[in-house]
């Protein structure tokens, strides 16, 4: 599933076509990705429009055209943006293709828990906005985050970052990430993290949030190579400080790698 900076790099995928007008548009009204939008409306306004910008935050984005036209994608498990050539064709995955002159923009989606959704208004849309704060901004400080942790007290810490309306974006391997580097054991309930502990875990998150944000690229081989990830699909993964052997587990229902040496 896509994490804040996978999320981020396929947002950017879209690029190439910022500036330019939307001349023809297909979709597959009747896919599930379009549960609850008006896809005839999204049609309709988005033809003669240009691409003006976008964001992502946490695990969506939203791309702005202008007359007022708002469509957010979330990527759900399986979904995907790309860029191709003009006479592409869509296939029966592409459920959204954005035709330009020179490109069309497609949002691929195999197993259809990703959403498309369509606002057409001055305002961008309720659905976008959010009070909470991303990772990497000022508001998402040690008082958001021991707050966070005093109301998940009971659940082990790796369920708590796997919590969008705490974690915004953080998924299964950037938790990881963090409690390795903060040194804090995955199992370990939030209350019993010391004041360092959560110290450490907003350094973690905010290091881990915005250098993925910074590198990560069309696979994983552009992350820090020193970091867990690399190791933690291995068989024989290790410990990237210092080669320990990585223990795994299920946690919060999701596979989790931690090094038994540096988390105790
Ligand atoms: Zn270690």
């Amino acid at each position: 599933m896509p994490e804040l900076a996978e999320v981020e790099w396929y947002r950017k995928q879209w690029n190439p076509g910022l500036g330019d007008h939307i001349v023809d548009l297909s979709l597959h009204a009747r896919n599930r990705v379009f549960r609850g939008t008006n896809t005839r409306a999204l049609k309709e306004n988005l033809i003669g429009e240009k691409l003006l910008r976008s964001r992502a935050r946490g695990k969506q984005t939203l791309f702005n055209f202008s007359g007022d036209n708002w469509l957010g994608i979330h990527f759900g498990m399986t979904g995907k943006i790309r860029v191709e050539s003009a006479n592409f064709r869509p296939d029966k995955h592409d459920h959204l293709v954005l035709q330009q002159r020179e490109r069309a923009l497609v949002f691929t989606d195999s197993r259809q828990f990703g959403r498309v959704r369509f606002h057409h208004a001055a305002d961008e849309p309720d659905w976008w906005k959010s009070d909470v704060p991303e990772i990497i901004s000022r508001e998402f400080d040690q008082k958001f985050v021991d707050q966070f942790l005093d109301r998940h007290r009971k659940a082990p810490i790796k369920a708590v970052l796997l919590l969008q309306n705490g974690f915004s974006g953080i998924g299964n391997w950037m938790a990881d990430e963090v409690l390795w580097r903060a040194k804090i054991l995955p199992p370990r309930r939030a209350e019993k993290l010391r004041h360092r502990e959560r110290a450490a875990l907003l350094r973690a998150a905010k290091f881990v949030a915005k250098k993925s944000l910074e590198t990560l690229g069309r696979d994983y081989s552009d992350l820090p190579r020193l970091w867990l990830i690399h190791q933690r699909w291995k068989r024989s993964g290790i410990c990237p400080r210092h080669r320990t052997p990585l223990r795994r587990a299920t946690i919060g229902g999701r596979t989790t790698a931690w090094c038994p040496r540096c988390q105790r």
